[in-house]
């Protein structure tokens, strides 16, 4: 016999973030595929995830942690991935994912490497805010 409750837990609503951004979200949803694109970032190579626009955007976003040039392929490097844990970690299902603005860029890295990047992605923001923050209000020159 059933009490009839009409009781539906859905425990795979809430662990995500929200993700506003549409093409991020089906890219999330589509991983392994040409939704993949690399990251080249101080001699690292890290599968990344996440629409055009986001992955331009967490690109520059790392560019102002450091001096060197970040690259985005939208296609597998020549030389491949090379750290191993990298290159295994787009099987996993469970993968991190930073939020940018009003969508998601998932990091398809080992642990190593993805704690570094999100580190360095986080240097590069507030480098960026502080440069981007004015010191005189707009409209105060005069001309
Ligand atoms: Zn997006
Ligand atoms: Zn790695």
């Amino acid at each position: 016999m059933s009490p009839g409750e009409p009781q539906q837990p859905r425990p795979d609503a809430d662990d995500a973030p929200a993700i506003r951004c549409e093409a991020c979200r089906s890219a999330l949803d589509a991983p392994g595929r040409e939704a993949v694109a690399f990251l080249l970032f101080e001699g690292l190579t890290v599968p990344v995830v996440g629409c055009a626009d986001h992955l331009e955007r967490f690109r520059a976003t790392c560019g102002f942690a450091t001096e060197r040039t970040v690259e985005l392929l939208q296609h597998r490097p020549a030389g491949g991935v090379p750290c191993p844990g990298c290159r295994l970690a787009p099987h996993n299902p469970r993968q991190p994912v930073v939020p940018i603005d009003d969508g998601v860029v998932a990091v398809l890295a080992c642990s190593t490497h993805n704690t570094e990047i999100v580190e360095r992605f986080r240097t590069g923001r507030r480098t960026r805010q502080q440069l981007t923050t004015p010191l005189d209000p707009p409209g105060s020159t005069q001309y």
